[in-house]
């Protein structure tokens, strides 16, 4: 479909973001003033062209709120837009509470939405269809005499041109009549599907004289594909949300849409140079949102350019394009090389060979790593998020690294007290270099106290394992085979200021698996403090 033609005609998209409005009404998402004025920052960072502040309504002080805090911001591209309604058919415009909230916001664009569909006129407006048509055109003539640039939304326009195509352009019509500066075709409920989406624009082309955007919701898995034929049939706005956060299934994605328009046809979205900072603001809004971030999403996850298969790592390290459809780093991603069962020994050497120069793919070491990791896995292991533990194993079998001290044994004791709050004491016996060390420490929970006694017991032996922080900690119950107890695998991530490493330990017991666990990743920082000495 993407004739060269078509690549060509589509010079410039503006992006509109609505994660502040839209994006706000997902189920559990909800942003503080302070995120709103964190994320506008950031999104006028990207360069997209317009930022939906919102609902100025009293009702939602937050809202109005922001709207006065953030022209205090110096925003460098970005303008941002109030968000409302349609007048009510009961009220003159200038006595209209959400058309005077909207003016009160004090924002250059307004963007109202009106009713295209026949159904909501009747059933959910309860207004006549005529009446609807007034609305509409009066409210914006009155926004517009306020000296405001107004967009206009077409709520449900696809499924109301569907019902009465006749109706539906009249109410488009009638927003041009009032002075709109664009009419964004919304799919509302988000289930139109390509190939009518593109005969809809192609009408709605020869209907009006002002030009045409998309927001399009994403309920048929069809947001992306509707917003890009959209463009390719003379859409000049794209309307979506930072990571497709929105209503039900969420609105059209614009880390998924925006490189799709830039990479894909070529549009000018951004100003030069920006779009390596989506994945940036694709993690940073999830992190704001409380949600973990999707490493699934197209171009900005994690997994979006991480190869596994082992004939896949062959072939992108081959040429990237065997297995890649564009270059990671132009949305600021990464490729990354997944250690695992399937991989074969082309990883491994990635993995290793800035450690090891000359190791030798065919050799006898390389094959021994990976037969390795192939038992560990078995039993549960997963090193992809293990680098420090994968190196280590690495390291036991290429230079016959030994672990820096030996363990003797600990014991983990767990009191529940009267007023209910709970006590760990950890003990543990080790020596180093024949220098025995017998230690307890109390903590939190059982592997809080178990920690405290490794590093106590460790520390006049290594005094800087005091840098290492446990920045993250998660168990997983792997799934049993019949007649075996279940198994818990641990993971940890550290971090001594510096470098952030990933160690696992697996076990039937949770506490045994967090030893093995943290036996690794303070391990693995002496082998760096060591890496590092010798650089110097
Ligand atoms: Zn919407």
């Amino acid at each position: 479909m993407t004739d060269t033609n078509t690549k060509n005609t589509i010079r410039h998209v503006d992006i509109y973001d609505s994660t502040l409005r839209d994006g706000a009404q997902a189920e559990a998402i909800s942003f503080s003033l302070d995120d709103k004025l964190l994320i506008t920052e950031k999104l006028d960072g990207l360069g997209v062209k317009y930022i939906e502040g919102g609902w100025p309504n009293h009702t939602s002080p937050k809202d109005l709120n922001f709207f006065r805090e953030v022209g205090k911001l110096r925003l460098t591209v970005s303008k941002v837009t109030a968000f409302g309604s349609t007048r009510r058919a009961s009220n003159r415009p200038e006595k209209d509470p959400i058309l005077r909230t909207l003016i009160d916001a004090d924002t250059e664009i307004v963007t109202i939405f009106g009713k295209s569909w026949d159904l909501h006129v009747e059933e959910v407006l309860r207004v006549s269809l005529d009446e609807n048509i007034r609305l509409i055109e009066d409210s914006i003539r009155f926004l517009r005499a306020q000296g405001r640039r107004v967009f206009y939304d077409a709520e449900h326009f696809f499924d109301g041109y569907k019902a009465r195509p006749e109706y539906a352009l009249r109410t488009i019509q009638a927003a041009e009549e009032g002075g709109a500066e664009i009419i964004v075709l919304c799919d509302t409920n988000g289930g139109s599907i390509p190939e009518e989406t593109a005969s809809i624009c192609d009408e709605v082309k020869k209907r009006i004289g002002i030009p045409f955007g998309m927001h399009c919701h994403n309920d048929a898995g069809m947001s992306a594909a509707n917003t890009l034929i959209g463009v390719m049939h003379g859409a000049s706005q794209v309307q979506g949300t930072i990571n497709g956060f929105g209503e039900r299934c969420g609105n059209d994605n614009l880390c998924t849409t925006i490189p799709n328009l830039m990479l894909k046809l070529g549009a000018e979205c951004l100003p030069e140079g920006r779009l390596s900072g989506l994945m940036d603001i694709s993690r940073f809004v999830s992190e704001i949102a409380n949600e973990s971030h999707n490493h699934r999403q197209p171009y900005v996850g994690e997994s979006a350019f991480a190869h596994k298969g082992g004939a896949h790592v062959d072939g992108v390290l081959k040429n990237p394009r065997t297995f890649e459809h564009v270059d990671p780093e132009l949305v600021g991603n990464q490729r990354r090389f997944l250690l695992s069962d399937q991989s074969g020994r082309a990883t491994i050497l990635t993995k290793l060979s800035s450690i090891y120069r000359n190791l030798d793919k065919n050799g006898p070491l390389v094959k021994a790593v990976l037969a390795e990791l192939k038992k560990k896995e078995h039993d549960g292991y997963q090193y992809e998020a293990a680098q420090g533990s994968f190196e280590i194993l690495a390291a036991r079998i290429i230079e016959g690294y030994k672990p820096p001290f030996s363990f003797e044994g600990f014991r983990v004791i767990t009191d529940r007290r009267d007023d209910g709050s709970m006590v760990s004491e950890a003990t543990i016996k080790l020596s180093v270099d024949g220098a025995e060390e017998h230690t307890a420490a109390e903590g939190d929970g059982p592997v809080d106290a178990l920690n405290s006694a490794l590093r106590k017991a460790l520390n006049r032996f290594y005094p800087s394992l005091s840098e290492v922080r446990l920045e993250d900690y998660k168990v997983r119950v792997l799934d049993s085979d019949e007649g075996t107890a279940a198994r818990v695998r641990v993971l940890i991530e550290s971090f001594d200021g510096v470098d952030s490493w990933g160690t696992v330990g697996v076990s039937e017991n949770v506490i045994d698996a967090s030893y093995i666990a943290l036996v690794d990743s303070l391990s693995y920082k002496l082998i760096l403090d060591m890496r590092r000495e010798k650089q110097e």
